[in-house]
């Protein structure tokens, strides 16, 4: 018989495994389970705030999976039979497989702050960590915004989905502000003393938004981690105590490994899922790969950029086991680019290799860099080029 792949979550990580396998196995079958029928990039959805993107072209059918023979099932994968091998789905269908992948990115832990919920982040306070309706009622509302507003923003500690992420949309709200309503301002709570990338961010804060953005930071005397929401005040309260008003409140929860990943055992009691860094197969849950976001990667962060570098050594991965080949020692890569202003992007990367770390096997960084204050125009625009590049390079290998 065929052997059948089975890959949850279409997106960066998933949609990556499934090209792949199904590119050099024709004769598999592979199926891709979404519960989403278009897929709206995260990656470079901030661009839109600052006008630089239409929310349009973050949009990606599965139409191209579907052309090289992969079953693209729209639906919600509920439970994985790991005895049976097989994923049951919520319209009560099951999918059996002989190599099983999730990558179901994240899930929001909307009970960590108080009176937040799923149905406020809708239709109020959007997170808009998921692009889709959010990042387009997040949008209306800088619009319908009065000049001279307030937007406040707040974000959580480590780890989280695209750790510089919160930092490029502070600078694509304020390059809004600037451009539209220069009376505004936009204040950050950060439950964090320090964030990827942040000398650069800062110098991009002073030099192009001063008097705009207001970075508040964790530190000894204030805990700037936002724990209470009220919607109907509009307002955000942190841990020190502070309370605060905004015309439009973007919040940012903390989150953990998609519920999928969870409810199949795969992750720890941080809620994220333990990896063996070689080939990405559970550390918890034998004969199920995890990927992408859900994982505990080690010094890898939660990008797509990951997600898919992880998916390419997981497809060598099966494969080899396919083609009876002993698989190749696993190497990665993560860059990740944040736009700042028109055409100006930094960047922080770095190879990451399996290796050991107090006795527990470890995914270590090594060569790594990052952008730095004071980097000439041209090399912030050679980024710009390079990251519009990469998002079409992804999207072609992950969706087409
Ligand atoms: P995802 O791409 O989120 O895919 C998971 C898929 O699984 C989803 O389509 C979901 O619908 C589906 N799914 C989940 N559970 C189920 C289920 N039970 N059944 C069926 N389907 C399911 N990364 C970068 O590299 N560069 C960037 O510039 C960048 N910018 C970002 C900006 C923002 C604002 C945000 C929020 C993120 C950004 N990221 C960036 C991060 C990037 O989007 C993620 O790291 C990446 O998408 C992770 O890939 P994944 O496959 O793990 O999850």
């Amino acid at each position: 018989a065929k052997p059948r792949i089975v890959v949850v979550g279409g997106g960066a990580g998933g949609g990556t495994v499934a090209h792949i396998v199904k590119r050099q196995a024709p004769d598999t079958n592979v199926t891709v389970i979404e519960k989403r029928a278009i897929y709206t990039s995260c990656f470079n959805s901030n661009h839109v705030f600052g006008g630089f993107r239409t929310f349009q072209s973050l949009q990606h059918g599965y139409d191209g999976l579907r052309k090289i023979g992969i079953d693209v099932v729209t639906g919600q994968a509920d439970a994985i039979d790991r005895p049976q091998k097989r994923v049951r789905l919520s319209d009560g269908s099951a999918i059996a497989y002989d190599y099983l992948v999730l990558s179901p990115g994240i899930s929001y832990r909307f009970d960590a702050i108080g009176g937040y919920s799923a149905e406020v982040a809708n239709t109020v306070m959007p997170h808009a960590w998921t692009a889709g309706p959010q990042t387009q009622l997040l949008m209306a509302q800088l619009e319908a915004m009065d000049d001279g507003g307030v937007v406040v923003m707040t974000v959580p500690k480590n780890p989280y989905k695209c750790p510089p992420g919160p930092y490029e949309r502070a600078c694509m709200i304020a390059h809004y502000l600037k451009t539209h309503k220069p009376r505004s301002k936009l204040l950050l709570f950060d439950a964090k003393p320090y964030f990827s990338k942040q000398a650069a961010f800062e110098e991009a804060f002073r030099k192009y938004y001063d008097g705009i953005i207001d970075l508040n930071l964790t530190n000894e005397i204030d805990d700037n981690n936002v724990v209470r929401v009220d919607p109907k005040e509009m307002t955000v309260e942190t841990a020190s105590g502070l309370k605060v008003r905004g015309a439009v409140v973007n919040v940012i929860p903390p989150q953990t490994a998609g519920q999928v990943a969870i409810d199949a055992g795969c992750a720890d009691a941080s809620g994220w899922c333990p990896i063996q860094p070689q080939n990405f197969m559970s550390a918890q849950a034998e004969g199920i790969y995890v990927i992408g976001d859900a994982t505990i990667a080690n010094d890898m962060p939660k990008s797509a950029y990951s997600a898919n570098s992880h998916g390419r050594v997981v497809a060598g991965d099966i494969l080899a086991a396919i083609n009876g080949d002993r698989a190749v020692p696993a190497r990665y890569r993560n860059t990740c680019w944040s736009l700042i202003a028109e055409a100006d992007t930094i960047k922080i990367g770095a190879d990451y290799e399996p290796g050991q770390r107090d006795g527990k096997p470890y995914l270590q960084a090594r060569d790594a860099f990052v952008s730095l204050p004071g980097e000439s125009a041209q090399l912030r625009r050679r980024n710009y080029d390079e990251s519009l590049a990469w998002y079409h390079d992804i999207i072609a290998e992950a969706l087409n």
